[in-house]
């Protein structure tokens, strides 16, 4: 009898794993997820999964954020040789992800070996060369092409509107359908498209990130409007702390648009991530997973999503120069939750400027530097040392990229049939929120997963 295993991501929102055995002996990991956040959870990525690597046949990933792809390397470092299958937007976006991800952990081993008395991994979990390793792996299918290169098993991938390549997949083996949703997007976003609508399964392994909570109704290009004209009235610098991979080139569409509109003085506009440019160049070179081809309608050279007077600011001095600015200028740097990255020497500068704004967008995680700002704190440490908070600290919400409570469950309204459903990546409560909604909504017997849960297919 086949069977699903539950490794990761049941219970929690990272390190998303699930294993699929068919009767066959087919083996297949849907998604290879790193842990991210506490430390209680980054400690599972030392654990080798209850499943030997050089065992599986194939993976198959849904998207490239980390707590998706992260874990890779590592399994590749254990064994694993076979086919990793996602769209070639997905491969591109995840081997730029697991670089930066393997010299981030580097710099990470290095600084443990220097302080052993914290006690901290002095080995990095995987390297830039076990990267290396992965990149030869990728198996690219697009949206719905069969896949049948697998023993007993075919699947195909559609747009699950969450970043640039993510897909639900539906998987059919022996007579059954799975469908893992990896992590579903939102509808009616100016880049990406909605996510796609799926009519029949048996089981269905379904995220639930927001599934106890509403976005805001407002427009976030609105709200950036009235962000970006306050700040700049006030004669000073706004900073936007944003992920690299998808909210960087959102915000700069939306800069784009109020530019275009005259909704916005003219300024100057810094993207400060490396990584962000790079993504940027990767949504252009892939119109089939973007609502419409963005060098088609922008020009070619525009190498801004549509923004104009952006300077892409690659190295580290050219960095610190844009400290010498004080007024009327837009700095939008990594990461998005202030943990990281470029953006916190860009904080350590201006918190203390009374002209200057710093506007945090989307969900900010406990213990992070960008929830601490939100909460109103006037002394955070900023790369070690406090800092006295003098800037305007602005929020906006809107441009996440999950869907709500009422877009998952506008996605399940879709299906015709009535699919066992586990809810897989949530915590306790929006997993637990979500299932009685979809049971009660759709009469789906839908319950969380939980942690090392085996479940036969019947
Ligand atoms: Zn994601």
């Amino acid at each position: 009898m086949a069977r699903i295993t539950f490794i990761g991501a049941a219970g929690v929102v990272t390190g998303s794993k699930h294993l699929l055995e068919t009767d066959a002996g087919t083996r297949v990991l849907l998604d290879c997820g790193l842990y991210q956040g506490l430390s209680e959870l980054t400690q599972r990525n030392w654990t080798p999964p209850p499943v030997d690597p050089a065992h599986l046949n194939a993976v198959l990933l849904s998207h490239g954020h980390l707590d998706h792809c992260g874990y890779l390397p590592a399994l590749v470092q254990q064994g694993f040789g076979g086919r990793i299958y996602c769209t070639s937007a997905t491969a591109d976006v995840t081997e730029l992800v697991l670089r930066d991800a393997a010299g981030l952990q580097e710099d990470e081993a290095k600084r443990a070996s220097r302080h052993p008395e914290r006690g901290l991994h002095t080995t990095p979990l995987y390297t830039t060369a076990d990267v290396e390793k992965v990149v030869p792996l990728f198996s690219h299918v697009e949206y719905g092409q069969m896949c049948t290169d697998l023993p007993g098993c075919t699947f195909r991938f559609s747009d699950a509107g969450h970043i640039l390549g993510s897909e639900i997949m539906e998987i059919f083996f022996e007579h059954k359908i799975l469908v893992f949703t990896g992590d579903i997007g939102r509808y009616g976003r100016p880049l990406l498209r909605d996510p796609t609508p799926i009519a029949q399964a048996d089981y269905v392994l379904a995220e639930s990130t927001y599934g106890d909570r509403l976005h805001p109704q407002s427009d976030p290009q609105d709200d950036l409007c009235t962000v970006i004209n306050a700040s700049l009235g006030r004669n000073g610098v706004l900073v936007i702390p944003s992920f690299a991979i998808g909210r960087t080139q959102e915000v700069l569409y939306a800069i784009g648009q109020l530019q275009a509109a005259n909704r916005i003085p003219a300024c100057a506009i810094y993207v400060d991530s490396p990584m962000g440019i790079a993504a940027d160049d990767i949504m252009e070179r892939h119109p089939e997973a973007t609502r419409f081809d963005l060098r088609q309608r922008f020009g070619a050279g525009d190498e801004s999503i549509g923004a104009k007077h952006v300077t892409n600011v690659q190295t580290q001095a050219d960095s610190i120069k844009l400290n010498d600015l004080s007024s009327n200028a837009i700095i939008i740097a990594s990461s998005g939750m202030a943990a990281g990255g470029r953006v916190l020497h860009h904080l350590r500068n201006r918190l203390g400027r009374a002209n200057d704004t710093v506007c945090l967008v989307g969900f900010q995680s406990p213990g992070t530097l960008g929830q601490q700002l939100l909460a109103g704190q006037k002394h955070p440490k900023v790369m070690g040392v406090p800092i006295d908070v003098h800037a305007t600290i602005a929020h906006i919400d809107g441009f996440s990229a999950h869907a709500d409570r009422s877009e998952l469950l506008r996605w399940f309204g879709n299906f015709t049939s009535s699919p066992r459903t586990f809810i897989v990546h949530a915590d306790p409560g929006p997993a637990a929120s979500l299932a009685a909604a979809v049971a009660s909504q759709y009469h789906i017997n839908a319950t969380p997963a939980q942690q090392g849960e085996v479940v036969e297919i019947k």
